[in-house]
């Protein structure tokens, strides 16, 4: 079951969907099949994913890395966290592995993920331009807002001005 129009992820034939798998090379992605693509997109069947514990062996590292995903996504399933557990990846696939939720989100100074009406504190001193102030470390901002286009700013009001704020100097508190 290995000609070229192959599932990578059940080995089904007919792969007729490609599937770009973010956060790593560009252009990066799987073949697979309908079953597949539906279900990634929407819900994961357990059952079907067994098929996860040969794919994920695959010498191709875009496979590797959905699979490791999916398996995380499975990770209510006792096979699942098995199979996780006993994947072994190189580092550079680990990251890109990891590296799912960094893209386009807003992240803190430590890395975590910032919503909307969060509570941030601000690591330190930040001259705000144009304002004629200077917005103190330690200050709280209370229900910031993300700037959509740019996952490195976030917005929030501090002594009564909206301004913009860099992600890398706040806190979530
Ligand atoms: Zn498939």
């Amino acid at each position: 079951m290995s000609n070229a129009l192959s599932c990578d992820l059940c080995s089904a034939e007919g792969a007729t969907r490609f599937f770009a798998v973010t956060g790593g090379p560009e252009e990066a992605g799987v073949q697979i099949c309908e079953t597949c693509h539906r279900q990634i997109e929407g819900e994961l069947e357990p059952g079907h994913w067994r098929c996860l514990a040969s794919s994920m062996w695959s010498g191709e590292p875009a496979v590797q890395v959905l699979a490791a995903r999916l398996l995380a996504r499975l990770a209510e399933q006792d096979w699942a966290r098995d199979l996780a557990e006993q994947l072994w990846l190189d580092e550079e696939i680990q990251a890109w592995v990891d590296n799912q939720t960094r893209v386009g989100s807003h992240v803190d100074s430590n890395g975590a993920i910032l919503v909307s009406g969060d509570t941030v504190v601000l690591i330190k001193d930040l001259p705000v331009k144009g304002a004629g102030f200077t917005a103190k470390r330690g200050t709280a901002v209370r229900g910031i807002s993300l700037v959509q286009d740019n996952p490195e700013h976030i917005e929030g009001r501090v002594e009564g001005q909206r301004i913009v704020i860099l992600t890398k100097f706040v806190k979530k508190k």
